[in-house]
């Protein structure tokens, strides 16, 4: 069998010859080799596939053999593409990993399916909202587009995750359209639900601009004071937050960067997977430094009133 590792990850395993800006703290394992999707802002997608490239990240493909060599990354992560025998080969794969934590992200599946990825040792499944409301998700990655998936489904089988494995993981992609309160709003429910989120920013395979990056900095700030548990922090105006209130406790982490580093599975740091080297860096895959700290928080500020 075929899998595909990110660009990071051969390098990072002696496979491929180059260079990591920044070294991949996971690893991450593209399976299948055709979707049969059509998400709007996906580089696989059916009706204009960029083969080899997921995000902004190349992929060289190797024998799924290598994966028996895996040692030095916190995390295995799948990320699949959707195809009949995903659950298949998945349960093929996974028990020639046994020394690391493993996450899936993966289409809706069926429950029983889950339970078999669990019994083969999946630790998290992530499934993808991308967008924060239902008529944007109908638009990208429903109806709108060819696919067969609903805000309802995705929704369910989330759910479904939580019930059989106690917690669950979905991404968010801003810039798909929505308001910032869109994304506050679906960030409390999903909290609210126990489902953690990562945060990406949209990046163009056709067309289209990347979100700005205050207004990044600004919800990668919500996400993370969301998830310690906090709810009135925030101003909206029209849609927009328009304030931000760091609470006391808070503080120190705010200074030491850590609502703008990458987010989502414990040890994901996801390199370059929204960045062009030498550009504007939305997830910090690593520890930032001072200077990059004071910037961000100066982007911010172009975006909302920061009450820090
Ligand atoms: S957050 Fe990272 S490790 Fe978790 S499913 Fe997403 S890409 Fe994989």
């Amino acid at each position: 069998m075929k899998i595909r590792l990110s660009y990071g990850t051969a390098v990072k395993m002696g496979l491929h010859r180059g260079k990591m800006l920044a070294e991949p703290t996971t690893a991450y394992v593209m399976l299948g080799e055709t979707c049969k999707s059509n998400c709007s802002f996906c580089a696989q997608r059916r009706d204009a596939r960029k083969e080899n490239y997921l995000s902004r990240i190349i992929w060289p493909e190797y024998s799924v053999e290598v994966l028996k060599e895996i040692n030095g990354f916190s995390r295995i992560c799948f990320q699949t593409l959707d195809y009949e025998n995903v659950v298949d080969d998945l349960l093929v794969i996974l028990p020639m990993i046994t020394n690391i934590p493993v996450s899936v992200s993966i289409v809706p599946i069926p429950r029983e399916d889950m339970v078999k990825l669990k019994n083969a040792g999946v630790q998290i499944i992530s499934i993808a909202l991308d967008a924060a409301n239902e008529e944007i998700f109908t638009k990208v990655k429903g109806a709108g587009v060819g696919n067969r998936f609903t805000w309802k489904g995705h929704w369910k089988a989330l759910r479904d995750v939580i019930s059989i494995f106690g917690t669950a993981n979905t991404h968010l992609i801003v810039g798909l359209g929505e308001s910032d309160e869109d994304l506050v709003k679906v960030m409390l429910s999903l909290k609210k639900e126990n489902i953690t989120t990562a945060l990406f920013s949209f990046t163009p395979v056709q067309g289209g601009a990347q979100p700005d990056v205050g207004r990044y900095r600004v919800i990668q700030l919500a996400r993370f004071l969301i998830y310690r548990g906090y709810e009135d922090f925030l101003e909206l105006t029209g849609g927009k937050i328009s304030k931000i209130m760091v609470p006391e406790r808070e503080k120190k982490s705010v200074e030491r960067g850590l609502p703008f580093l990458t987010s989502g599975c414990p040890g994901c740091n996801r390199p370059f997977y929204n960045e062009r080297p030498g550009g504007i860096i939305y997830n910090y895959p690593r520890k930032m430094r001072g200077n990059e700290i004071k910037d961000a928080l100066e982007q911010l500020r172009n975006y909302s009133q920061l009450v820090f």
